[in-house]
């Protein structure tokens, strides 16, 4: 596989990324979507080849930026697939209700929905931002409105998207029901529980 080809496999995501984007696929299979997962980490080489189609390489631009949370291992692209005259298509539409529908369960487990961005809307994709490249885990200083509100739904918690102490206060709470250290932390196991 060379540095530039597409990858789809979910275990190359952020540990904590591929946590909730496991528990969202479930969902969105359980809701009788077939989902698929067009791309998830992408490497800085390819991220600059897709930058260069239309600019420097011939083409349609296909990417705005060369920066992108995929390369950070925190983002995923999901369509969804179904049976059209009897083949197996994915459906690249905003306004397709499957899509609407994987878009509402993706933001429910945290993801930030690029089909809700004001300039160069981008319905296939989810990303977490803001939190630091390799986070092992979420806590006051290393979160983002999405992700907090996700937590606070989980832990029955005022859901206003600000991490404040009484979200540490409840997380530590419920890490103490499994005699885990009160860190304040959301880690991998944390999140497991948290979202099971
Ligand atoms: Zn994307």
């Amino acid at each position: 596989m060379s540095n530039i080809d597409q990858c789809r496999d979910i275990e190359e995501l952020n540990p904590l990324c591929q946590i909730l984007l496991n528990k969202a696929l479930e969902e969105i299979k359980t809701a009788g979507i077939n989902p698929l997962i067009v791309e998830t980490y992408r490497s800085q080489m390819r991220q600059n080849y897709l930058y260069s189609i239309g600019r420097t390489v011939a083409g349609t631009k296909v990417t705005w930026t060369q920066s992108s949370i995929h390369t950070l291992r925190n983002a995923v692209d999901v369509v969804p697939q179904r049976k059209v005259n009897g083949n197996m298509t994915a459906i690249w539409k905003a306004s397709d209700s499957e899509t609407k529908k994987i878009i509402s369960i993706m933001q429910k487990y945290g993801f930030e929905a690029g089909a809700n961005w004001t300039t160069s809307p981008d319905s296939p994709h989810f990303q977490i931002k803001g939190v630091s490249k390799n986070a092992k885990s979420y806590s006051s200083t290393n979160t983002n409105s999405y992700i907090t509100k996700m937590i606070q739904k989980a832990l029955n918690e005022t859901v206003d998207g600000k991490w404040g102490a009484n979200t540490t206060k409840a997380v530590n709470k419920f890490r103490k029901q499994f005699g885990w250290k009160e860190d304040g932390k959301v880690g991998v196991q944390t999140l497991k529980k948290l979202i099971a």
